[in-house]
């Protein structure tokens, strides 16, 4: 299995002089495994250049798993050109909104709407298939098997384990660890900590030993407090579950949107340098790049 990341950027795209290393398209990952069968996890603007690229291989089958339906990774989804060229497959999935009980479908219909774009979904000429996929559950597509696990974020978000090839990734989405409501001195807080300490020993079993786990780090502690409840994480949460879950590679991503190249050099430097018992490597999500594992 290999992948690319289209868009590493969160909330908004960065286009720019400050961004150019790192990239500025929201979030998108092109996975492709041994048989070359395609999976791309969300569908930022990212998305808009990966279906360009796809443009010389058609007629093609995608696989897209939406992590969430805030804009930062559905907004490419009406730019991604093999959706209008008859012959080729879209397969997308994502989960049922409890709040609209709507499922995956929602990501385009909602964009398509006379208001906001000028392309109706009647002209759509791909084959386009949803699936509301739900969490916990399993499902095999091209091969590869996707396990879509609930995420804490404001929205429903699921966080994607692909297991294929005999290897392994996890993309969280956007996911902000839950944290203690109460005080230390409150009669509920032990009680609190102890489901919270629970739900996060799930999700690094569910991270157990992947070649990469892809984790929102959008925030650095400092700026955190003032960013609680913003449904984000930071790069030492991050660290701390890649470490539980014993991961092989660790990807930072979802960067602040105005971070720029070089502010994210130097955090991932300071990260390495206090983390200096890390058995795994510590990389920044890059747009561009390619990973074979
Ligand atoms: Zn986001
Ligand atoms: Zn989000």
């Amino acid at each position: 299995m290999k992948f690319k990341f289209w868009g590493v950027r969160g909330s908004i795209a960065t286009p720019g002089p400050a961004t150019v290393k790192y990239g500025g398209n929201t979030t998108c990952i092109e996975i492709r495994t041994d048989n070359n069968d395609l999976i791309i996890l969300d569908a930022g603007t990212g998305i808009n250049p990966l279906g360009q690229e796809l443009l010389k291989q058609l007629p093609i089958t995608a696989h897209i798993f939406i992590t969430h339906t805030h804009w930062d990774h559905i907004q490419g989804l009406p730019f991604f050109s093999p959706i209008f060229i008859p012959g080729n497959n879209i397969k997308i999935y994502g989960g049922l909104d409890p709040v609209t009980n709507e499922g995956i479908e929602r990501a385009l219909s909602v964009q398509l709407q006379y208001s906001y774009f000028p392309i109706r979904e009647a002209e759509l000429n791909a084959n386009i298939e949803y699936n509301t996929i739900k969490p916990a559950e399993s499902i095999t597509v091209a091969g590869a098997k996707i396990t879509p696990i609930l995420l804490s974020h404001p929205v429903l978000n699921f966080g994607y384990r692909i297991d294929c090839d005999g290897q392994s990734i996890f993309f969280t989405g956007d996911y902000e660890p839950i944290f203690n409501i109460y005080d230390p001195e409150d009669s509920e807080y032990e009680e609190y900590q102890s489901f919270i300490d629970q739900k996060q020993q799930q999700i690094a079993l569910a991270m157990k030993g992947v070649d990469a786990l892809i984790i929102d780090s959008s925030y650095t502690t400092e700026e955190y407090s003032s960013k609680k409840g913003w449904g984000h994480g930071t790069f030492d949460s991050a660290i701390k579950i890649a470490t539980e879950a014993q991961v092989k590679q660790l990807f930072f991503t979802h960067h602040e949107p105005t971070r720029t190249d070089n502010q994210l050099d130097d955090i991932h430097q300071q990260i390495i340098k206090e983390n200096p018992n890390v058995d795994y490597e510590i990389l920044l999500a890059k747009e561009g790049v390619d990973v074979i594992l």
